[in-house]
């Protein structure tokens, strides 16, 4: 039996959570002089892509099984899902170490992953998830930006990012395995979103995430982030990381922008 909460509930909880957040910034910035200035004041929206955007959990899974297996390099499901969200190269580099106890060159990582992007290409394009064109039309309406930053380095799918989502984002907006030397779960990549969008503090950002990585990354980056649990694994995968507030799903997140916009 489902109980469906009440607005009330929905609304203390966002405050709350909003609440918490700036009372974790104000410990972590108690050295800073603009700590009277800290408060969550979001400019920009950083959506992560697979699982988030897309429903594309479903083919990784296929791709990452079919193409290491043609390496001799075993992965479950799970491995699939614990390391969403890492740069493919850098979980094919930890891999090949555990299994065959080689360090492989990020060349040979390269071309391993080529052979991934192949088997995932060869699958029906993933949809995109309902309630994702409706909260970026609300997030802009609010007056905000919104960008992408995804561990990705899959060229076709950034292709196909401007042809679903050109209307709100550009290429300046878009963060992916081939900007920054050290992916997700460090901060760098959010960061980096952060600045694209010209902006400059962590408070002023929202991390949209469905990956334990993912959520680590954008809690590193001090940014108020929320998962969208899409996949397989329990709530407390993602909240254990640090997600300031969790939906099932972005349809969810998107009917309660409004209440999240007026918490602030
Ligand atoms: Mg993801």
């Amino acid at each position: 039996m489902s109980i469906t909460p009440t607005f009330s509930i929905i609304m203390s909880n966002i405050k709350q959570a909003v609440e918490t957040y700036n009372d974790k910034w104000r410990t972590v910035s108690s050295d800073l002089t603009e700590q009277s200035e800290v408060r969550f004041d979001p400019r920009v929206v950083l959506f992560d892509m697979d699982g988030v955007l897309y429903n594309s959990m479903p083919n990784q899974e296929v791709a990452w099984q079919e193409s290491m297996a043609q390496f001799g390099i075993a992965m479950t499901r799970s491995d699939v899902y614990a390391t969403e969200g890492a740069r493919g190269i850098d979980t094919i580099r930890r891999f090949v170490k555990q299994q065959q106890g080689r360090d492989i060159s990020l060349k040979e990582a390269q071309q391993m992953y080529d052979v991934k992007t192949q088997v995932y290409h060869s699958m029906p394009d993933a949809p995109i998830f309902d309630g994702v064109l409706p909260i970026m039309q609300k997030i802009r309406e609010s007056g905000m930006q919104v960008g992408i930053v995804t561990g990705s380095g899959q060229r076709q799918l950034f292709k196909r990012i401007f042809e679903d989502f050109g209307e709100f984002v550009d290429e300046e907006h878009i963060v992916t395995a081939y900007s920054v030397k050290r992916g997700k779960p460090y901060p760098d990549p959010y960061l980096m979103g952060l600045e694209k969008a010209g902006i400059r503090h962590p408070w002023e950002g929202i991390v949209v995430e469905n990956a334990p990585l993912g959520v680590r990354a954008g809690v590193a980056a001090h940014i108020f982030t929320v998962a969208i649990n899409s996949g397989p694994l329990d709530d407390s995968a993602l909240l254990d990381e640090g997600a300031n507030l969790l939906y099932p799903t972005m349809t969810d997140f998107c009917n309660n922008w409004e209440q999240l916009i007026d918490s602030i």
